[in-house]
């Protein structure tokens, strides 16, 4: 599999909101068959062809089966993924990872996950046994937090080291034996991800949320939950998956980018200025490392030029699947942000 197979890049055009239409909005991106247009009274139309894209109408499943099943799907084989959501704030990031609870249509790529993992793993239960762990974090200002942790407030440190690669020092794991058991882990993690921001008068818009499932698998000899035991609670990279045991590691990173705005348009100053900078930052840092991975020519991929790139390393590239939803909005106001979302992610491309 070639890199530039193993990327793939989907745009997600949300409808026009009740208020965009109360306020005589008018929409001006027009999806077809995998091309996107923007069009403005003065420019004319531009147009992206990408991987695949999906419009007002396109249903949660319908973006879980493209974006995310073959991922879980190559996860349960012993390869790491990361599908991320990119795009201004207000454009369908979570409600693409996260959806709505009811009705269950409109559940999106991390719940669907979830149900996907656990009923994969009933149907194989015969021969093999499976061992599910997740970690949730977020990265604000170029900090890491553990959102699992009991601390609301606490820090942890990215390190490396030759066995473990890049990881998070002392990052909570738990162990799941169930999609609801997952489901659980993930509100604890929404809701320190709230009482954190509150606390330090943050806005969770401002960061990347990184929800890690990694799901161990072996024959019965090779028995991952033993594998797991001698675990420190640290993620460890697949680089030291046990293969002579006959254990296989795969790993999928589930991420809800910060908004991609740009702080003129906030006019931001101090503080907020100083964060949107860092934001701008490790999405072009991002940018940087899927564009260098689907360049044939590029030798160098840059990732350690931010946090997120750093921490997802042994998930981009090489081996991994990595998929990347640009989500926009139609209306004729967003123009300057949709057409630079569109321009991210064709660049990703
Ligand atoms: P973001 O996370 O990018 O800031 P949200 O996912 O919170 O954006 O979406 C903003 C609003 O738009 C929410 O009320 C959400 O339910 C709605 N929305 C987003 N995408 C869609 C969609 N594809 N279909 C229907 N409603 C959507
Ligand atoms: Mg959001």
């Amino acid at each position: 599999m070639s890199d530039r197979e193993a990327v793939k890049v989907i745009v997600r055009c949300r409808p026009l909101s009740d208020k965009e239409i109360r306020d005589g909005r008018q929409p001006v991106v027009l999806v077809e068959a995998g091309q996107v247009s923007i069009r403005s009274a003065t420019e004319g139309a531009k147009s992206f062809t990408f991987d695949q894209a999906f419009g007002a109408e396109s249903r949660q499943e319908d973006v879980y089966d493209a974006a995310a099943a073959p991922l879980v799907e190559a996860m349960l084989e012993g390869f790491n993924s990361t599908v991320f959501a990119y795009g201004q704030t207000g454009c369908g990031k979570t409600h693409t990872m996260e959806g709505r609870e009811q009705p269950a249509e409109e559940r999106g790529i991390i719940p669907r996950a979830f149900d996907h993992i656990f009923r994969e793993i009933e149907k194989g239960a015969g021969g093999r046994q499976f061992l599910v762990r997740v970690s949730h974090l977020e990265i604000y200002n170029e900090e890491v937090r553990d959102l699992l942790s009991r601390d609301a407030k606490s820090r942890v440190e990215l390190r490396e080291s030759p066995g473990q690669g890049v990881h998070v020092r002392g990052l909570k794991e738990f162990v799941v034996k169930s999609a609801a058991e997952m489901a659980a882990v993930l509100e604890v993690g929404k809701k320190n991800r709230t009482v954190g921001a509150t606390l330090m008068n943050q806005d969770s818009s401002r960061s990347h949320s990184i929800f890690t499932i990694v799901v161990e698998t072996g024959s019965k000899e090779g028995d991952p939950a033993a594998a797991a035991a001698g675990s420190d609670g640290t993620t460890s990279s697949s680089s030291s998956t046990p293969k002579a045991r006959g254990i296989r590691v795969g790993k999928l990173n589930l991420v809800d980018l910060a908004g991609s705005e740009r702080q003129a348009k906030t006019g931001a100053t101090g503080a907020r200025l100083k964060e949107a900078t860092k934001i701008n930052l490790s999405l072009s840092a991002l940018g940087n490392v899927i564009g260098a991975l689907t360049d044939d020519t590029a030798g160098h991929v840059p990732y350690r030029d931010s946090k997120l790139t750093r921490l997802l390393q042994d998930s981009l590239g090489g081996n991994s699947k990595t998929v990347m939803i640009a989500n926009v909005g139609p209306a004729d106001y967003n123009f300057d942000e949709t057409l630079s979302t569109l321009r991210y992610a064709s660049r990703a491309k």
